[in-house]
């Protein structure tokens, strides 16, 4: 594994040729066809190039308000939803699909120690940081985090049982899954290059000419406004997870959304924000959140451990890249 680690001060020359869109920034030199439309809980804009470019947009806003209505738990037909609101020991039927889903949860919970886990929702949905303005008790975040835990769902052949009163939520993973989808769906419909960013995260299709790869920019947790590393990526997804994306202040200190399953409170670790970037979107946003819980040190591990590319900004301001092995 080669690790590179810098200390970065003046970083303001990748700012002029950067456009920041949603947490992410990129470059094109011809025009590419651009769409933007609600899904996930967020903007999404594609960037497409190709005929046909039409079309294939609005497919993929469909697809993704199709899955949002299987996934979101905000959605009342939703098998989350079904899964949610279950009896313990009732089976719930899910698709293939949902399964596949279940299954790389549960791995990459598995591999991170817990710090990944879709059980979380209890103590989500205490903190609601769309809404709160104030933490809740100590003895309110015991009695939700005692609520966690992925074991207490178990995948059977009739679908997805709970043992406890477990509710899932799969904000988590439901953009680096939908990315891949938006991904496949456009290049059936022929789209050879473009750029699918949902929110931040962002998905590249092929690279942006036969020379270059697609320059994904890396928002700077310290000031959201600005750029703070870049990245040339081919046909990968670029994965973030960070304390500013969605938080409320209470006096002076930031509550966020990412939340330790540990403790069931807004992880505090050394990490400002984690980016992964890998083929595989699903991964790549489970891993994200979990090495933000992790920290550097245990998260860095998992990342060589998978030989996944990383940019981990750590609080402290310095940046640490991780690259792949290729042997
Ligand atoms: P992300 O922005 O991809 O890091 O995911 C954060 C979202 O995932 C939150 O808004 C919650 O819905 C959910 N979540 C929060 N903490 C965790 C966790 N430790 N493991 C899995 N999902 C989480
Ligand atoms: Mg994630």
């Amino acid at each position: 594994m080669n690790f590179i680690t810098k200390h970065i001060k003046g970083i303001s020359i990748f700012l002029f040729a950067a456009a920041v869109v949603a947490g992410a920034a990129y470059f094109t030199l011809t025009k590419p066809h651009s769409y933007t439309f609600y899904a996930f809980d967020t903007f999404v804009n594609l960037k497409l190039y190709g005929r046909g470019s039409d079309k294939a947009a609005k497919a993929a806003e469909s697809l993704l308000l199709e899955l949002e209505n299987e996934l979101s738990l905000y959605r009342k037909k939703s098998t989350t939803e079904k899964i949610n609101s279950a009896p313990v020991g009732e089976p719930v039927a899910i698709s293939d699909e949902y399964r596949k889903i279940l299954e790389r949860a549960f791995e990459i919970s598995e591999k991170s120690g817990g710090a990944f886990d879709i059980t979380v929702y209890p103590s989500v949905e205490l903190w609601d940081v769309k809404n709160r303005t104030y933490p809740p008790s100590d003895a309110e975040i015991k009695a939700a985090a005692a609520k966690i835990g992925y074991k207490k769902l178990v995948l059977t052949a009739d679908g997805v049982v709970k043992t406890d009163d477990v509710k899932i939520d799969l904000g988590g993973i439901a953009k680096g899954y939908g990315g891949d989808r938006v991904k496949e769906l456009l290049m059936e419909k022929g789209i050879k290059r473009g750029i699918i960013n949902m929110g931040g995260n962002v998905c590249t299709i092929n690279e942006k000419n036969r020379k270059e790869g697609w320059r994904v920019g890396i928002c700077d947790p310290f000031d959201i406004s600005k750029v703070i590393t870049h990245e040339e990526v081919r046909d990968m997804s670029v994965v973030t997870s960070g304390a500013y994306q969605r938080y409320f202040e209470y006096e002076g200190v930031k509550y966020h959304h990412i939340i330790s399953p540990f403790n069931g409170k807004p992880a505090e670790s050394d990490l400002a924000s984690v980016t992964v970037i890998c083929e595989d979107g699903l991964s790549g946003d489970a891993v994200s959140t979990a090495v933000f819980v992790m920290g550097s040190e245990k998260g860095g591990k998992l990342i060589e451990e998978m030989n996944l590319e990383a940019i981990f900004v750590k609080k402290d301001g310095e940046i640490v890249k991780f690259r792949r092995n290729s042997n």
